[in-house]
């Protein structure tokens, strides 16, 4: 068995709960430890039964509720070294103890639940996505990155459920408010990806093993969550992976609230 939820995605604050039957690990931890715990309760798993804390990388939307959440439950926690380099003084001390490092293209095993890394190119100081293997099935886990690089796209082949980043619409980017060397920064190598090179890269990736996609990490400004679903459906209907025989569902991570649980057994 393997249990999946979103319980916060995008910049304004990012964290998912992956549980088996003898593991519970936190991957991310954006928001408050407050409503971490809340939104971990509302799927029925106590935060304190959590055995592990993964970061992705150091940028503020994935750590600011990481010190808390690791003095608060004896968590430990597990990033690369630069991650940790980076994240340190926002994170608070923690005890040594708990500071476990993760390789940014390997592997760590809990004790149903294997963790491999993945590197992304993401202007973060070492940023990795995750592939969660219990011994029936698999899930990946890759936001912020900038392109798909041909290592994430052998890896994440015919996952059962892949989690990935569906940030900005192009064209309401280009149009929008923000300043351009912002815009250049989103649009570029390391930043983030857009729904068209997301669906491009599904239609890809989708095997006859998955069942779920979840489109995750959108911008509150240059996206919504209508133009990423349409973008990555019709490209998995031209591709024949989104038929109605087919057990495919696509779903869109909710901003702020618990969301797209999946349970797998
Ligand atoms: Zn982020
Ligand atoms: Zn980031």
């Amino acid at each position: 068995m393997i249990e999946v939820c979103m319980l916060a995605s995008g910049s304004s604050g990012n964290a998912v709960y992956v549980g088996t039957e003898k593991t519970k690990i936190l991957i991310d931890a954006g928001l408050s430890g407050k409503r971490i715990a809340a939104a971990l309760a509302s799927i029925g798993v106590n935060a304190a039964e959590l055995d592990a804390l993964l970061l992705s990388h150091d940028h503020i939307d994935h750590i600011c509720g990481a010190g808390i959440m690791a003095r608060r439950y004896k968590l430990a926690v597990f990033a690369t070294q630069p991650t940790w380099q980076a994240a340190k003084k926002r994170m608070g001390t923690i005890a040594a103890a708990q500071c476990c490092y993760l390789p940014n293209c390997g592997s760590i095993s809990f004790a149903d639940l294997e963790v491999e890394t993945i590197p992304l190119p993401h202007d973060a100081a070492d940023p990795v996505g995750f592939i969660f293997r219990s011994p029936q099935h698999t899930v990946a886990l890759v936001t912020d990155l900038g392109h798909i690089t041909p290592y994430i796209r052998q890896r994440v082949q015919d996952m059962d459920c892949l989690i990935v980043e569906a940030n900005h619409d192009e064209e309401m980017l280009l149009n929008g408010q923000y300043p351009w060397p912002l815009k250049k920064r989103i649009l570029g190598d390391k930043g983030h990806l857009s729904n068209k090179t997301v669906a491009e890269f599904l239609s890809q990736v989708v095997g006859p093993k998955t069942q779920q996609v979840v489109l995750a990490h959108l911008s509150e400004h240059n996206n919504t969550p209508q133009l990423a679903f349409s973008a990555v459906c019709s490209s998995l209907k031209k591709s024949g992976h989104l038929r109605p025989e087919k057990k495919l569902k696509v779903s869109v991570a909710a901003r702020h609230t618990p969301s797209c649980y999946l349970r797998l057994a």
